[in-house]
């Protein structure tokens, strides 16, 4: 049998959702009955969101696909500021709980037709009277376009307790509207064929409730006097990386630097090595340190400045830092703010000044903020090698060994960061009659985030 609505009418309530998200921009967002948590999914893209909780009544259904919320590879590699926190809870709409309180959104997709009569008076109590969001979304079967589904006797699903009327639906939203402060837009997805839409509306019919007042009148009724109660139990939480937080934004940045600081060590060998090799007024002592000459050519022809930065800045280093050079050459380099004697720090390496990564290298320097905070953050980092007078990054000159380097890839165990998720997508087949809904299209990824991230950390 041909689906009826393209796309598939699950799709459109989701999209609906979604498109009132986009213009309103709620920073938490509830979803109620949010079963395998397939609008979650779709609405952690979002980032203005920045807690997303999801509740149902059947725990088994939020299990069996909730770690698919969880970060994936790019959320660690490269985390923005944007910050996420996603909470699962098992418990009723019927019941309070204070987590979910002065939300900006709740929704509720096909909810409602699953509890008795007497359980849809307790839900509005609960959400429009006790956790009073900005915005509601409550979407339920129009039964008057019923007569219009191919095959169906009945109501839609096995577990409906009613389908209600156009009329009984707008009764009920104005009652709330009316003893809570709300008011309601009615409206649905699922167009009849044409010619047939007036007389039978929606096939989902959907009502749209502010809170009277916005989010102040939401705010302003979050009194001492109503009660603290606890009755979700909580399945799943998850925050998102963020570079709000100082390990994300200090690993990141260490990451940053330990690229570019290899990118321009490799520019300046090969300057040493090609054609002109000599020409510099740069040198690099036996066994010890070298200055970093030519080496943000590609950065420069993008960024004058940091072009015409930059040869002050050779020319600094090929004064003042040879001099110094000599001096670590025989003591030693720091290594994490301490100074280290062993003979195995005596190695080749090249220095890579602070401020040519600061003004040559965009992310660098948005990162940090300034030069010293640069300075600061990367002290801190067992991974960076800084120069005696911390101002530049030393950076070894020897091959990769690689051996190590997989060891390093493969070791888990410490990796600090998320289990690994499996994650799969597969369609709610909310009503029967819909039975012949597509598969959401799959989107498979199966991956060690830490690893991934240790991996180029590393690199
Ligand atoms: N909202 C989803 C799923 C709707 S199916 C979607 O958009 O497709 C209805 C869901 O409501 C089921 O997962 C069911 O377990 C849940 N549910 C039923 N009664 C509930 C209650 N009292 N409290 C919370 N969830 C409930």
């Amino acid at each position: 049998m041909e689906p009826m609505f393209s796309p598939p009418l699950h799709r459109q309530r989701h999209q609906f959702v979604i498109d009132f998200v986009k213009r309103n921009k709620p920073k938490k967002v509830v979803d109620l009955g949010c079963s395998e948590c397939i609008l979650l999914k779709k609405l952690k893209f979002h980032r203005e969101v920045e807690l997303l909780v999801g509740v149902d009544i059947n725990g088994t259904k939020v299990r069996k696909k909730m770690y698919g919320l969880a970060p994936i590879s790019t959320d660690y590699l490269q985390p923005t500021y944007d910050q996420l926190r996603i909470e699962l809870y098992q418990g009723s709409v019927t019941h309070k709980d204070a987590r979910v309180r002065g939300f900006d959104l709740v929704t509720s997709i096909e909810l409602i037709e699953h509890l008795t009569l007497a359980d849809v008076e307790r839900f509005s109590e609960v959400v429009f009277g006790y956790m009073t969001p900005a915005a509601v979304i409550v979407s339920t079967p129009n039964s008057d376009f019923n007569p219009l589904l191919p095959g169906l006797a009945g109501f839609r699903h096995r577990d409906h307790k009613f389908e209600w009327t156009r009329a009984e639906f707008r009764s009920w939203a104005l009652k709330v509207c009316l003893e809570f402060g709300y008011e309601v837009e009615l409206t649905g997805v699922g167009q009849a064929p044409s010619g047939q839409q007036e007389g039978v509306g929606f096939c989902s019919q959907i009502g749209v409730f502010h809170r009277l007042g916005g989010r102040d009148g939401c705010h302003m009724s979050l009194g001492d006097e109503v009660e603290d109660v606890f009755s979700y139990t909580l399945l799943y939480s998850v925050n998102y990386p963020s570079l709000h937080d100082s390990n994300i934004l200090g690993r990141v940045l260490v990451s940053e630097v330990l690229y570019w600081a290899e990118k321009l060590k490799g520019k300046w060998k090969e300057e040493m090595t090609g054609e002109g090799n000599g020409a510099h007024t740069l040198r690099q002592p036996e066994g010890g340190e070298g200055c970093v000459s030519e080496r943000c050519t590609e950065v420069e022809e993008k960024q004058t400045a940091c072009g015409a930065e930059k040869r002050n800045l050779v020319e600094q280093c090929g004064k003042g830092a040879s001099e110094d050079q000599e001096e670590e050459d025989e003591e030693g380099f720091w290594t994490n703010g301490e100074k280290r004697q062993d003979s195995s720090t005596l190695r080749r390496s090249v220095s890579v000044p602070l401020d040519v990564l600061w003004s040559c290298c965009p992310k660098v320097s948005a990162l940090s903020g300034s030069l010293g905070n640069l300075r600061r953050l990367l002290m801190d980092d067992p991974q960076v090698k800084l120069s005696q007078d911390g101002a530049a990054v030393l950076v070894n000159d020897q091959e990769l060994d690689f051996e190590e380097e997989e060891e390093d890839h493969n070791d888990l165990g410490d990796s600090g960061y998320a289990e690994l998720g499996q994650r799969s997508h597969t369609a709610e087949q909310e009503e029967d009659w819909e039975a012949n809904v597509d598969l959401e299209d799959a989107a498979l990824f199966t991956g060690q985030v830490g690893d991934l991230f240790r991996f180029n950390k590393g690199n």
